[in-house]
């Protein structure tokens, strides 16, 4: 079996949302197997590139970044030609950028629920089709979309979120039958709670609505889901995205992989 370093070295990989939390887990875990980055996501210009200047500096990698809104699909159409055009490739497509609004649905604004579903659900769809075609030219690619333990079941509240991670499933089995045999995967990673800005705004309003201390606030959401309780790491869904590009996984396609303490088990 061929090593990651050798395998992934002069690819490129697209992660979407990479400027913080999961998707910057998935874009330094690709990095340090020797995969050229681009960078998107939203944030202050300084402190991406920082992370763009360390990820090329730590890894001797190339990275890039490209601000794409990616509720706007001749936006997300750019951000795939410019990756084509800087790095020669798109390799590998990290489809994780997302965004999370909560509110029982007879409250819930409908242009939240529009823009959850353009950027959670329909903004993979366009990275994909535009991705694909190079990707099969190359007769090598991996698609790794970032779904949700809310991709398998549900909670209150969460309509347009656990509406377009289900819907992320779906799409994920539809493009794996599509790409069998032609050396590409695509696969959904499912992760339970992991500790990042997405979810500290989760845990803040916990906290206040209970009256609990932040960290209280966290023991308490990861007991109500997750039997671990303990928080998934980004490192470890780093981890699981470099194992879907090796070797050992070139027949997982199709597939929604958990990590959730527990969580969908139950
Ligand atoms: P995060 O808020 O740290 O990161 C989200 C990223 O998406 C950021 O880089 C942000 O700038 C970017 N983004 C948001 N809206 C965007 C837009 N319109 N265009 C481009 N980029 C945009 O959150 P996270 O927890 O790292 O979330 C990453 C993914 O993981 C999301 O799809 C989320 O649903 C999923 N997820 C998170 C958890 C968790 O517990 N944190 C659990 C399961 C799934």
């Amino acid at each position: 079996m061929r090593p990651y370093l050798i395998m992934l070295k002069n690819k490129t990989a697209l992660v979407t949302g990479s400027t913080s939390g999961i998707g910057l887990g998935m874009a330094r875990a690709l990095a340090a197997q020797g995969c050229n980055i681009m960078l998107n996501g939203f944030g202050e210009a300084g402190a991406i590139e920082n992370i763009r200047a360390s990820l090329e500096k730590e890894h001797s990698v190339r990275a890039a970044y490209h601000g794409a809104d990616l509720s706007q699909p001749e936006q997300i159409a750019d951000l795939v030609e410019i990756t084509l055009r800087t790095f020669g490739s798109v390799d590998v497509l990290c489809n994780n950028a997302g965004i999370q609004f909560v509110a029982p649905i007879e409250e819930f604004p409908p242009e939240r629920w529009d823009q959850i579903i353009a950027v959670n659900l329909s903004s993979a769809f366009h990275t994909i089709r535009h991705a694909l075609p190079h990707m099969r030219r190359a007769g090598w690619g991996r698609i790794i979309n970032t779904a949700s333990a809310h991709g398998l079941v549900a909670s209150v509240n969460k309509v347009a979120y656990v509406a377009a991670k289900h819907g992320i499933v779906g799409l994920t089995k539809v493009v794996a039958l599509e790409t069998a045999g032609s050396g590409i995967t695509c696969n959904a990673i499912a992760p339970g709670w992991v500790r990042t800005e997405l979810v500290e705004k989760q845990i803040t309003a916990r906290a206040q609505q209970l009256g609990l201390s932040q960290e209280e606030a966290a023991v308490s959401l990861l007991a109500e889901k997750q039997p671990s309780k303990q928080f998934v790491s980004v490192e470890q869904l780093g981890g699981i995205v470099v194992f879907l590009c090796s070797e050992a996984a070139a027949q997982i396609t199709g597939a929604t992989i958990a990590s959730d303490g527990g969580w969908t088990a139950q």
